[in-house]
């Protein structure tokens, strides 16, 4: 089977700490390079929302009394730096990597602009894009389907801790089963929590299918490019 030709890959913030409490995880960035780095020799075009949690999120911020909105925009340039360290990571293992922000900010990365954007991927550059939607009260899981949905990537995929959706949380119930696939009306009836809801909407909206795995299992995004059975597919 031939892999998808473009995807667009959402990386939490949390994702960038590894084992670590805040900021980022040397070893477990190169690991993420590792992988990126197999599906672009296999020709795959490589969009990237990172979220910020790592750093900080609005709502946190809103928690000790900020304005959130004000929050909200610590949080989308929060979700810069992580873009800025992981093109580092990439470009350093001469993987060739570019940052487009929601919002330009000047001398840090381009502004986003969805034809650039593709010109870049056509050309084998992974692109990362910081900054959210750009908009307050959002998440980077939306900014993710979003950025998708403009590039006319072929798959979403959610980059996660655990293999994919299970029917109950691993941690807690041993019973637990990883679903192999699900509609989107299953996954928003039984409240698997897979996406936020703005999210869920567009990719609906938009057939776009997504794919929930385990970003810290060696091998694991290639398998899912190559429509191998690894996490859980989400789809239509
Ligand atoms: N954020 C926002 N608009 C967006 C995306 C993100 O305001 O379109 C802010 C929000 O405050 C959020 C923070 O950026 O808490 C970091 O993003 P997110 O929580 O999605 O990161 P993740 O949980 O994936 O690390």
């Amino acid at each position: 089977m031939a892999p998808v030709r473009r995807i667009l890959l959402k990386l939490s913030g949390e994702a960038l700490m590894g084992p670590d409490a805040f900021g980022y995880h040397a070893d477990t960035l190169a690991g993420f390079v590792a992988q990126i780095r197999e599906v672009t020799e296999l020709g795959v075009q490589v969009g990237i929302v990172v979220g910020g949690g790592n750093l900080f999120r609005g709502a946190t911020g809103a928690l000790s009394g900020m304005n959130r909105a004000t929050a909200d925009s610590m949080g989308m340039l929060a979700t810069v730096m992580n873009a800025l360290a992981l093109k580092d990571a990439l470009v350093q293992a001469g993987v060739p990597a570019r940052v487009q922000t929601a919002v330009a900010i000047a001398h840090v990365g381009e502004g986003f602009e969805r034809d650039a954007a593709v010109r870049e991927l056509e050309a084998g550059n992974v692109v990362i894009f910081g900054g959210g939607t750009g908009n307050p009260f959002f998440t980077t899981d939306t900014a993710a389907a979003l950025r998708a949905a403009e590039i006319g990537a072929g798959l979403l995929l959610k980059a996660t801790k655990v293999d994919g959706v299970y029917t109950a949380d691993p941690k807690k119930d041993p019973s637990a089963k990883r679903y192999e696939a699900l509609s989107f009306d299953e996954a928003i009836a039984r409240n698997l929590g897979v996406l936020d809801t703005a999210a869920f909407a567009l990719c609906r909206e938009q057939n776009l299918s997504l794919v929930v795995f385990n970003v810290f299992k060696p091998g694991a995004l290639k398998r899912v490019v190559m429509g191998e059975d690894e996490g859980t597919r989400v789809s239509n």
